[in-house]
């Protein structure tokens, strides 16, 4: 089964009197533990299809199903428990609580998970704050901490909650080129060890040539869907 499945959705915006059409007649079959990228340049809709996949944004029209689960048949209550269990998001800005440490900032998200006990919000904070090797930077506010260690905390806090589906929106674009590159190998090394999809989005062509999969979207449209052949891409 996918664990993504988005059929024939549009999203308009009005802008005073103007529609402005975001995204039309989006049709995609998301495979579980891919690591896929929805490349475009900057405008194209990319943001809005990863807010709409994860359940921070809705369609304007058609449908989409997250596990199996069609969200526009789920209650509020339902809605916000299959996206605290089931997605994590890392953002280009970080989104980290400034007045938390980086462990508190991974911890926040368990504190939905109600059958968490403290010892096991706290096992699990070591255990992803030393896969993303900040073991030592646990105590540190974000202002202490490098760009790229501050998206190693976002991604120990995407994962923390054990989520199937990891949403990147453009996780390099405030990090230098090396830096990026290391958080996307990061990403890339978890998605291969734990099977966790990722799908990230971004308008630089070599991070989007990590990927194994990728959507190419212009103005608001797939343009293109990829699949990864050794060193180059199968349209
Ligand atoms: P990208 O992430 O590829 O840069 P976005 O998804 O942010 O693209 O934007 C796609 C289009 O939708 C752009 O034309 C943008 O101006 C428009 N848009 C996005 N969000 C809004 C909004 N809240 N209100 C009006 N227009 C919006
Ligand atoms: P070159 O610089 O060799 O002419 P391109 O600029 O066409 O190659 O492609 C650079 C990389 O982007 C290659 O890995 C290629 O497979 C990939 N690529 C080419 N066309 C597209 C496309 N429409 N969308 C996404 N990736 C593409």
């Amino acid at each position: 089964m996918a664990i993504v499945q988005v059929e024939n959705v549009g999203k308009r915006y009005l802008l005073g009197e103007q529609e402005v059409h975001a995204l039309t007649g989006i049709n995609l079959s998301i495979e579980p533990g891919v690591f896929l990228a929805i490349a475009g340049p900057s405008g194209s809709g990319k943001s809005t299809l990863l807010n709409i996949i994860g359940c921070i944004d809705t369609p304007s029209s058609g449908r989409v199903s997250i596990a199996g689960r069609e969200v526009s048949g789920q209650t509020p209550d339902q809605l916000a428990d299959l996206r605290a269990r089931t997605i994590g998001f890392i953002f280009q800005s970080f989104n980290l609580l400034p007045v938390l440490s980086a462990e508190e900032n991974v911890e926040y998200p368990l504190l939905q998970l109600r059958e968490l006990s403290r010892a096991e919000r706290r096992e699990r904070v070591r255990h992803y704050l030393g896969m993303v090797g900040l073991s030592k930077y646990a105590a540190h506010r974000p202002n202490q901490l490098s760009g790229g260690q501050r998206q190693r905390v976002a991604i120990a806090r995407a994962l923390a909650t054990h989520s199937k589906l990891v949403l990147a929106d453009e996780p390099t674009a405030n990090l230098d080129r090396r830096t990026g590159e290391d958080i996307l190998r990061l990403m890339k090394d978890i998605n291969r060890k734990s099977g966790t999809t990722f799908i990230f989005s971004t308008h630089d062509r070599r991070v989007m040539n990590m990927a194994d999969r990728l959507v190419r979207i212009e103005d608001g449209q797939i343009s293109a869907l990829g699949m990864r052949a050794g060193k180059s891409w199968v349209f």
